[in-house]
């Protein structure tokens, strides 16, 4: 398989549903990147600061970037600004940082909030139970703008578990798109990846965060 041919699967996955595919780059180098990019896509992720900024450089000015990954307290000067979407903010501290920044750069910053729906130690994220004081503390700060949620589903083969994640932060989506706050519109539902991403378009993602399936498997330097 090539990157057009998983593109066209993927596109053809795509076809019934209102969805977005955001192409996660991380790892991958310009030239493929770019092979993307030539196909059409306009929307890129990346985890990291750092290789975002730098790929960013290099690359055409009418891409979209998003930052999918865990955003630390000393890169939020470097980042606000650069991205049309942070789908990773998981504590009120990194919200009022980024409102501060935009602020002084004159800017409102769209932001997802990272849910963890399933609890796990391992995952960023804020829990169900958090959400409605995060909203109501988020809806005071005037140089962000809430447009919606984001998960990550469970490290597990078992589709149910994966499934009622999904189907969960839904409902949660549903509920906040019907209330009325500052700052906030429930516009975009970020959840799915490449073992995932189907599961995720039937529960009512409207944005699938894809690499794998794209770019085939990454390759990391240093091994963790
Ligand atoms: C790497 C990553 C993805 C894409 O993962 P694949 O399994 O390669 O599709 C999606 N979301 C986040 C937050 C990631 O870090």
């Amino acid at each position: 398989m090539n990157i057009k041919e998983n593109i066209d699967s993927l596109k053809k996955d795509l076809e019934n549903y209102d969805a977005m595919l955001l192409a996660v780059t991380k790892t991958h180098g310009i030239d493929k990147i770019m092979e993307v990019y030539d196909y059409g896509l306009r929307d890129f992720g990346e985890n990291k600061v750092q290789e975002l900024i730098e790929k960013k450089e290099k690359m055409p000015d009418d891409i979209n970037w998003h930052l999918i990954g865990h955003l630390q307290t000393n890169k939020v000067n470097k980042i606000v600004g650069e991205v049309c979407l942070i789908h990773s903010v998981d504590s009120l501290k990194i919200l009022n940082k980024i409102n501060n920044r935009a602020k002084s750069l004159s800017i409102v910053q769209d932001c997802l909030i990272q849910i963890n729906v399933s609890k796990e130690e391992s995952k960023s994220g804020f829990y169900v139970g958090e959400i409605d004081n995060l909203i109501k503390e988020a809806s005071k700060l005037e140089n962000i703008k809430i447009k919606g949620l984001m998960t990550m589903a469970p490290n597990t083969e078992d589709e149910t578990i994966i499934r009622n994640c999904f189907r969960e932060l839904k409902k949660i989506f549903d509920n906040l798109s019907n209330l009325s706050y500052n700052n906030i519109e429930m516009k975009y539902l970020s959840m799915g990846m490449t073992h995932d991403y189907k599961i995720a378009l039937e529960e009512g993602a409207n944005i699938i965060r894809v690499g794998s399936k794209i770019f085939g498997k990454r390759m990391y330097k240093n091994v963790r």
